[in-house]
Formats: C-alpha cells, structure tokens, sequence
C-alpha cells in the first residue's frame, strides 16, 4: 500500500449507497417450485427488484432529455405573478393550472380534447405558463419534450436524415410542448408546414397532448395551413386562451418582470 501498487482502492462513491447506482436490488423470496413427481420443493429464489431511487433518478432523465433549459426550470406557477394584472391574463393562468391538474387523467384515459393552448399578445408569460405545466408534468414522472419553434426547426432542417428520428420522437413522446409556433416574420416554408402537419396529426390521431403557446391566432395558423389549425383547434377545445393584442398587456415593455 504504501509504494502505491495498490492504486485500485479508491473508494468509488455512488448517488445512491443502497443499490450502488444499478437501481435495481437482489431480494431472496420463498417460492415453490413443483417437481416432475407432483410434489413441491419450497426454495429461495433472487428477484431483482427497483430501488427507492428509481423513480427519482427517472425524473431526472426525463428533465434532461426534455430539452428543458435550467432557466426554465425555475418557472412555476407560484412565480408566476397574477396580482394586479389585467383579467385575461388571470385566466389564462387559470386555464393552464387546471389543465395540469387534469392533464394525467386525461393522458390515462387517451382523451380526445387533450391539449392546451395559448395564443396572442407576445409578452403576457404563455411561455412561463405552459413551462410551468411541463415541470409539473416532469416532476410526475411524465416525459414531455420541449420544442421551441425557431430553433427547433432550424435543427430539423440542417440535417434531414437526423430529422426523421426527432420528428418521429416529438410525434410520439407523451406530451409535446411546441413554444412560440410559427414565430417569425416569414411565412412557414412548405417543408416546415409538412413537418408540423406531420407531427400535430399523428398526435391528433393517437390522442396525445400538445402545449402550444404562439403569437398567431388560429385563424392565422389555418390561413398557413388549415389541417394543421383545424387539429389544434380540436385538440386544445377546452383549454385554449386566446389574448388579444395590446402593448399595454406586454410586461416585457413595462419592465415589471
Ligand atoms: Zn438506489
């Protein structure tokens, strides 16, 4: 030990002691076994059973693969501020907190109108909201991916043969938030339009949930593309707020947050 031959010592430390990060522990259970003759032969028998730290280790994968920025993690429902702002604001925080209450039941019972929408006036805080609903959904142990339009399809489209794997991923994966759909001055390309078509009806077909927060209305959204608008409209049915544009709503301007 002491001229250093014996190096490989080192105490390796694990997250979690118990199950020395496998996650898994090996029980013994009594079990039966019954024999060629008919009689039985009580044995032990080792079962590999899921450590406590499982589930929050999961979580914390799920957190990771969501694409969930640590910035974004902070944002909850209780820093969300509500007091003294306009009434439609309060709504839709309203809006999106029941949904996230309702949303797991919903996704048990492959609901049809499953989704949540938020739509309008840029800077009221869809974004913090529907983010908010996302870290709940995570925090449950649900797997949500997050999609924010402008670099998200710009990663689509620099490589084709990648985008194939990711958009069949994003049409699959339990819940997909898509943050800021359609944003930009320029009409969504014909590729981007088929994407989002793709994405939205193999989800609208399956019964699985979209968070959608964009500055376009609906109406907008179906004057690009109509199936696609049409989709969102039946998907977000009972939790969809649209706030109408007024500068005067947009905290970023006012520099309250
Ligand atoms: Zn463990």
């Amino acid at each position: 030990m002491e001229n250093g031959a014996c190096q490989n010592t080192t105490q390796t430390s694990y997250e979690c002691d118990i199950c020395k990060d496998a996650e898994f522990i090996i029980e013994e259970r009594d079990t039966t076994i019954i024999l060629a003759d008919g009689t039985t032969n009580p044995i032990k028998q080792d079962v590999a059973v899921p450590c406590s730290c499982r589930d929050k280790k999961q979580i914390k994968r799920l957190m990771k693969s969501s694409r969930i920025t640590d910035a974004f993690r902070e944002m909850t429902f209780s820093n969300f501020d509500t007091a003294n702002r306009p009434a439609v604001i309060q709504q839709m925080y309203a809006v999106a907190y029941k949904y996230t209450k309702e949303l797991p039941n919903l996704i048990k019972n492959k609901a049809r109108y499953n989704s949540c929408c938020l739509l309008g006036q840029p800077g009221v805080g869809k974004s913090h909201l529907l983010t908010a609903v996302s870290n709940n959904l995570l925090a449950k142990g649900i797997a949500v991916q997050y999609f924010p339009w402008v670099e998200g399809i710009n990663d689509l489209q620099s490589d084709f043969e990648a985008a194939k794997q990711k958009v069949s991923y994003m049409q699959q994966v339990s819940v997909l938030f898509i943050d800021d759909l359609f944003k930009g001055r320029d009409k969504p390309t014909p590729w981007q339009l088929e994407q989002i078509f793709g994405i939205i009806n193999y989800r609208y077909l399956n019964n699985l949930p979209i968070l959608i927060s964009s500055e376009k209305t609906i109406a907008q959204m179906c004057e690009f593309d109509e199936a696609t608008g049409s989709r969102i409209i039946e998907m977000c049915k009972n939790y969809k707020v649209t706030i109408e544009r007024d500068l005067n709503l947009n905290y970023r301007l006012l520099g309250t947050e």
